[in-house]
């Protein structure tokens, strides 16, 4: 096998490139199989076929997804029983809460005279709470690590 970041022969056991130092697999000029020069962004060898993985610089980026910390915000201050900030954030799961436990609330509400809308104010509590923080910058980031803009 090669080095992929200098194209030097290694040892199949080797750890890192006795060569250039870095670690096996790293790199992505070079094909681990054969040798060949390899474009940075190839998936696969074009000389030997050889599947070379997902570019190592593939690190999930912001560019695009990101979610308007302002809109998430007012949207948990205005809808937060709901959940929608949450859905729209991406944390679906918090979000069905909110809503389930709304709708539950206000369902209750008629067999217990009103008591259960304090179970819808407690989610609108919640989301208003959870508006908040997220326009102060407590919470930084939506359901899949990626920034608030
Ligand atoms: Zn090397
Ligand atoms: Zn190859």
């Amino acid at each position: 096998m090669y080095c992929r970041n200098c194209g030097a022969a290694m040892d199949p056991s080797a750890v890192v490139c006795i060569k250039c130092g870095v670690p096996k697999g790293s790199g992505r000029n070079y094909c681990m199989n054969c040798g060949a020069q390899t474009a940075p962004e190839a998936v696969v060898c074009v000389k030997c076929g050889v599947s070379l993985g997902a570019p190592n610089n593939s690190a999930p980026t912001a560019a695009g997804g990101q979610k308007s910390k302002i809109a998430a915000g007012i949207l948990g201050i205005f809808l937060g029983g709901l959940g929608i900030h949450n859905f729209y954030l991406g944390y679906t799961t918090k979000a069905v809460i909110q809503l389930c436990l709304t709708i539950l609330g206000w369902i209750l509400a008629i067999p217990t005279l009103g008591i259960g809308f304090l179970l819808s104010s407690a989610m609108s509590i919640w989301g208003l709470v959870e508006g908040i923080l997220i326009l102060v910058g407590n919470i930084k980031q939506d359901g899949k690590g990626i920034p608030l803009q």
